[in-house]
């Protein structure tokens, strides 16, 4: 007997074998979660997960196919209200984007057409090179300039401090590597910063202890005299300033480092000026944002998430970079097997692949192509706009209320308040996890100058002022409540 031969019968494929009950099954799907987002109203924003229901889907590598019919409702029994809920108008927690049905729509489409962004020349890339343009157009940059979606903020900070490295030593130190170059680099940002700029900087191998944390104003901003004195002492002792990440929108309390100010600073002493605007620096698409972030136009790098105010589901970070040849310099690395040509599909050199350290990549410009597409600038500028609103309404609610206190400034989308009472966190504390339990609505705690706030972000376009009204009164009623309990 030789060799036997499959007939395309036999062959295995991952395909249904009857596409009209695939078809069938995918819109029922399709309704599934377009009901879900339509609904999400009638549903808590969040519930714990029973303990069965978590460990029921715990089990071997599945041997044998299931239909799919049945996966699908193992998901919606098992995952789908077990979610975080930020698709739901009550999430106030940190800072997640809600999505739109949109998103969800061009996730699908991108997922069918399984494209890898990481080079060669088709459309897709085509698409992703256009955002950049929008936003090198939004942020004023120069029409040079390069920029690349990530998965998130952190990995744009990361990459950024690279890119600084890189501008101050060269493309050498890619070889010679940071000891080597026997000089020691130092950067700045604030003690309101994200964890992520140290993790940056820790991960990039220069070293946490390099960083320079500067103490903030009563603003919450970072206080630039104290920037203007550090960075001369450490001039002062040999040491090399590269780097200033300044926050556009922090995440405790959504403050704006003076960023016009600190771009002066950067430019005097040439070091890189990164702005951190991850939910914030789209905070341009709305008008009565937009002066608030002036200067942000003068950064040698921004870092932001069309994930969180753009509503673009997750994840779609980006990293804007006015210096498009250092931005090469810093990750470029042509491999043989990836080989360039002027033609055929090895055309479109440099690719995204040259502008960051992945290679194979996720169409994720293709749902925020599709988001600026269908809404327009103007609608997600008036519905960030609107976000700010809502904060401005609580803001006057706590205020006005005797049982509540408002804990810092609200220059944007954030509020930090907290229930008077005397074991204040302990009480605060409860509160939040009441309110998140009940399904209520769902804010998230912070700590400010030693004291627990609840703090709600307003990033959800779903959010209405009946929603910061129905915060207002279970916050009152828990604290009440835990307050005659004891
Ligand atoms: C959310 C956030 C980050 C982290 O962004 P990811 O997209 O979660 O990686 C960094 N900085 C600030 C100010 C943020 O709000």
């Amino acid at each position: 007997m030789g060799t036997e031969i499959l007939s395309d019968m036999q062959k295995t494929t991952l395909d249904p074998s009857n596409w009209d009950d695939f078809r069938t099954q995918s819109h029922l799907m399709l309704d599934d979660m377009l009901s879900y987002i339509e609904n999400i109203r009638l549903r808590p924003v969040w519930q714990p997960i029973p303990n069965n229901v978590r460990q029921s889907i715990q089990e071997s590598i599945p041997l044998k196919p299931s239909e799919l019919s049945e996966v699908h409702d193992q998901f919606m029994k098992k995952v789908l209200p077990y979610a975080v809920g930020n698709v739901h108008p009550a999430f106030m927690g940190w800072v997640h984007g809600g999505g739109t049905p949109v998103g969800m729509l061009a996730e699908m489409l991108s997922a069918g057409l399984n494209a890898n962004l990481g080079g060669r020349d088709q459309m897709p890339i085509e698409i992703e090179k256009q955002v950049v343009r929008w936003m090198i157009e939004l942020f004023e940059f120069p029409e040079n300039s390069s920029g690349i979606f990530v998965a998130g903020t952190s990995m744009a900070n990361f990459m950024s401090v690279l890119i600084a490295r890189t501008n101050l030593l060269g493309r050498e130190v890619r070889e010679t590597g940071l000891l080597n170059s026997g000089r020691t680099l130092i950067a700045y940002t604030s003690e309101a910063a994200h964890g992520c700029i140290k993790q940056a900087i820790d991960i990039a191998g220069i070293g946490t202890d390099s960083i320079r944390f500067i103490p903030v104003n009563n603003e919450y901003q970072m206080d630039v005299e104290i920037l203007r004195k550090t960075i001369a002492e450490d001039k002062k002792n040999g040491l090399e300033p590269f780097f200033i990440a300044a926050t556009a929108g922090t995440v405790d309390v959504g403050a704006i480092d003076d960023l016009e100010t600190i771009a002066s600073i950067a430019k005097k002493e040439n070091i890189w000026f990164h702005v951190d605007g991850a939910y914030g620096a789209l905070g341009l698409l709305a008008e009565d944002v937009a002066p608030k972030i002036k200067g942000i136009h003068q950064a040698d790098s921004i870092a932001f998430d069309f994930h969180k105010w753009g509503q673009v589901p997750y994840d779609a970070g980006f990293i804007l970079v006015r210096n498009r040849n250092v931005h090469l310099e810093t990750f470029s690395s042509p491999a043989t097997y990836l080989s360039r040509e002027n033609a055929g599909m090895s055309a479109g050199s440099p690719w995204p692949c040259d502008f960051g350290p992945d290679l194979s990549r996720s169409f994720r410009a293709l749902k925020t192509w599709f988001t600026f597409k269908t809404y327009g600038k103007e609608k997600i500028g008036e519905m960030i706009s609107d976000t700010c609103k809502l904060a401005q309404y609580l803001k006057t609610s706590v205020v006005d209320n005797p049982n509540l206190e408002l804990m810092s400034p609200v220059e944007l989308n954030i509020v930090c308040f907290r229930f008077k009472a005397e074991n204040s966190d302990e009480i605060n504390k409860s509160i939040v996890i009441k309110l998140q339990e009940s399904g209520i609505c769902a804010p998230s705690t912070t700590t400010l100058n030693g004291s627990l706030a609840i703090r709600v972000a307003f990033v959800n376009h779903r959010t209405n002022f009946n929603d910061v009204d129905a915060l207002i009164e279970a916050t009152v009623r828990f604290g009440k409540e835990y307050e005659s309990s004891i």
